[in-house]
């Protein structure tokens, strides 16, 4: 199916979840994820009028970008290893992965200007998924205030692998007021008003439950 269709079927679907929570549907960015396919269905994604792409692998950043450059706006959305950092801060404007302190350090010293941040959060507890635990989330924010090129835009999460929908809209809900106890906080370097969280199994739930950014790979570009 060409992207343009699949991208217009994810908007209605966008349009639906927001009605139901009360939600405007331009406060919903949808980034492609477009680790699985080729440079020609990114670029079909780019020429459907997709502006936000998102890559989970340094090379597959570098390969995506040789052809089509700056014109979108990159997320890196991928356990980034601290010496691949310099392989893509000069290309992204978003990395959802933050969840250490050493990788902090490193953007910090190869960034040029902002990089927007989200801290990545393991909201179920499962060991096979990266990031900083619910409770530690807000002391390691406050670690970051001397951090002049990073900004914290938000939270992200990765849901468990499931379909069962009460445990989806825990984590998404979980993660929703985590993101709410942060920007009570009032840190210049931390609004964090975003929250990424939704794929293609669970973008709608994330949606209802306050999701600004969703990931889509496999319902959008394809796997
Ligand atoms: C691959 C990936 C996605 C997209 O997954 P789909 O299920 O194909 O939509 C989203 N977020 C991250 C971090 C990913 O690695």
């Amino acid at each position: 199916m060409k992207v343009e269709t699949k991208f217009a079927l994810i908007k209605e679907n966008i349009e639906l979840a927001c009605k139901r929570a009360n939600r405007q549907p331009n406060d919903v960015t949808v980034i492609a994820v477009t680790k699985y396919v080729s440079n020609e269905r990114a670029m079909e994604a780019l020429n459907a009028g997709i502006v936000h792409f998102g890559e989970n692998r340094d090379d597959g950043l570098t390969s995506k970008w040789e052809v089509l450059g700056d014109r979108p706006v990159w997320h890196f959305i991928g356990t980034l290893q601290t010496r691949k950092v310099k392989n893509i801060i000069d290309k992204v404007t978003y990395i959802h992965s933050l969840d250490r302190l050493s990788l902090a350090t490193e953007i910090q010293k190869r960034a040029k200007t902002h990089i927007k941040c989200f801290v990545q959060v393991n909201v179920s507890g499962e060991d096979s998924k990266h990031g900083i635990n619910p409770e530690n989330v807000i002391p390691f924010i406050h670690e970051l205030s001397s951090y002049s090129n990073i900004q914290i835009v938000g939270l992200m999460t990765m849901a468990p692998n499931t379909n069962d929908e009460a445990i989806l809209r825990n984590c998404f809900r979980r993660l929703r007021e985590k993101k709410e106890e942060i920007k009570r906080l009032n840190l210049e370097y931390a609004p964090c008003n975003e929250l990424s969280m939704g794929m293609s199994n669970d973008y709608m739930i994330a949606i209802e439950e306050g999701a600004t950014f969703v990931r889509i790979g496999t319902a959008l570009v394809g796997e």
